[in-house]
């Protein structure tokens, strides 16, 4: 495992622990007091670009790109990233939300660290010695693009619960939300999860056990917020993972 995969493992535990206790003041769970912020929509742009870029400028100048068993997962890679740079801020409904700044930080410091370290990952020699027909691969491939699909219809769902430029909250409902109240962040950890699982990889394995220290308490906060918020928010629902927690 290289120092900086090491470091990405260690901050997992921090940021598990910081963000039960502090919720990371952005969406519905803002809050004055955490200085300059940014429009909401240029926030998600300009945190979530390092990812498509960081790991494309690695990997593509690199001999082994043009090996499928490198290439086919930048595309998997690239095809979330795409998404949740460019379209997700896009299509997203508010009026005229604020972000703040120091989290648009943190986030671009954690993702130029993820890119370059999934990058070289990538490009590690011994991944010419597999292939992407191998078993790991596939089920980590199905897994991704099942988490990809289960983030992706979750966010229209909740973004179809407003109208355009409002704020306005709703309950969402519908087959993904039947049985949490969080399944995009689900999706968006069984999608890492596949991951790891793909490129059998230590920078994998940082990457999904990040996400899930990054989002576990932001779903326990979410759920506690529909809970206060709404009397008549469907006792059945877990926080995150159905018939567990
Ligand atoms: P949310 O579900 O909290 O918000 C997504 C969008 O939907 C926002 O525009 C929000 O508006 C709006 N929204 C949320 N709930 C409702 C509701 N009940 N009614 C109406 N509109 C609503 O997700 P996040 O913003 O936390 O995250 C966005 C995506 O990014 C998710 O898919 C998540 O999985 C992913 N993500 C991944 C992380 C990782 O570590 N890999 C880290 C963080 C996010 P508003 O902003 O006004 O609240």
């Amino acid at each position: 495992m290289t120092g900086p995969v090491a470091i990405q493992f260690l901050l997992c535990p921090i940021v598990l622990v910081v963000l039960m206790f502090i919720t990371a003041p952005y969406g519905r769970h803002f809050t004055n007091g955490w200085g300059p912020r940014l429009d909401n929509r240029l926030a998600w742009f300009c945190m979530e670009l390092p990812a498509v870029a960081v790991i494309a400028w690695i990997v593509l100048q690199h001999p082994s790109a043009q090996q499928p068993i490198v290439w086919i997962p930048l595309v998997f890679w690239q095809f979330h990233y795409l998404y949740r740079t460019f379209l997700f801020p896009a299509l997203m409904r508010s009026s005229r939300k604020t972000f703040p700044g120091v989290v648009v930080l943190a986030a671009i410091a954690f993702n130029v660290l993820n890119g370059y370290n999934n990058a070289h990952a990538l490009i590690d020699p011994h991944r010419a010695e597999h292939s992407i027909m191998e078993l790991n691969f596939m089920l980590g491939a199905m897994l991704f693009w099942s988490g990809f699909a289960l983030h992706i219809s979750a966010d229209r769902i909740i973004r179809q619960l407003r109208p355009t430029r409002s704020d306005q909250y709703g309950i969402p409902r519908g087959l993904p939300f039947r049985w949490t109240s969080n399944p995009n962040y689900l999706g968006e950890i069984l999608q890492w999860t596949g991951w790891a699982i793909l490129i059998s990889a230590w920078a994998g394995w940082a990457f999904a056990l990040f996400t899930f220290c990054n989002l576990l308490p932001r779903a326990i906060s979410n759920h506690a917020w529909y809970e206060a918020r709404f009397p008549d928010y469907p006792k059945k629902r877990y926080v995150l993972i159905p018939g567990l927690f």
